[in-house]
């Protein structure tokens, strides 16, 4: 299957969270969820009764869609997480969360997780120094990401860094934002995430 490019808002929409797919525009009293809070189509305002099945669905839906995967990389994550020791649902957010497009959204070098992918598949970013063109790749504590030096005239990038400085970067990372560098910190726990999903139903799902 192929990637999803319709609207992005009709996937908050259908799952009833606002997942900030769309960049600045999420923060605005112009997002469709703050809008039309309920599900697109002809149907959408219906109430259905919902299964245990659906519900766990729903749930991984959700995930897959912040994070922008497909259904086989994100399956991946989640085998990859089942072979740790510990918490299977909070060991597959801490591999999401340590994709480098979502640090690059998180420190805010791009207002949404798909425009940081783009933007680290062109390039734009090192890891300690290397050059870093895979979205997937994955950091560590203590890893400095930083924005190549050709591409810090940009005013669009200053101005997603100075709108996400507004609203505030995690605890878990650093951001340097006259140099255009962050550092991971921490590995953050599924407090610090607060996502709108509840990952155990996901870990139900994949277990049936
Ligand atoms: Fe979702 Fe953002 Fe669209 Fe709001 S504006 S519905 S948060 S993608």
């Amino acid at each position: 299957m192929g990637r999803y490019i319709g609207s992005v808002c009709r996937l908050c929409r259908r799952e009833g969270n606002k997942l900030f797919l769309k960049g600045s525009r999420c923060y605005t009293e112009k997002c469709a969820i703050e809008r039309r809070n309920y599900a697109p189509g002809q149907h959408g305002q219906a109430r259905p009764r919902i299964s245990e099945y659906q519900t766990q669905l729903r749930e991984k839906q959700k995930l897959k869609r912040i994070y922008g995967l497909l259904e086989r990389q994100f399956r991946g994550y989640f085998e990859k997480a089942a072979r740790k020791k510990g918490i299977t649902g909070e060991i597959l957010l801490q591999f999401l969360e340590r994709r480098i497009d979502n640090i690059v959204y998180r420190m805010g070098f791009c207002s949404s997780r798909k425009g940081a992918r783009q933007m680290v598949n062109h390039g734009h970013f090192r890891v300690n120094g290397r050059k870093v063109d895979a979205a997937s790749f994955l950091v560590k504590v203590g890893d400095v990401i930083e924005l190549k030096p050709s591409s810090r005239e940009s005013a669009q990038i200053q101005a997603w860094l100075t709108e996400a400085e507004g609203r505030g970067i995690p605890q878990w990372l650093e951001l340097d934002k006259s140099n255009f560098k962050g550092r991971i910190k921490a590995i953050p726990s599924k407090e610090e995430l607060e996502m709108p999903v509840n990952e155990q139903l996901v870990v139900e799902l994949y277990s049936r």
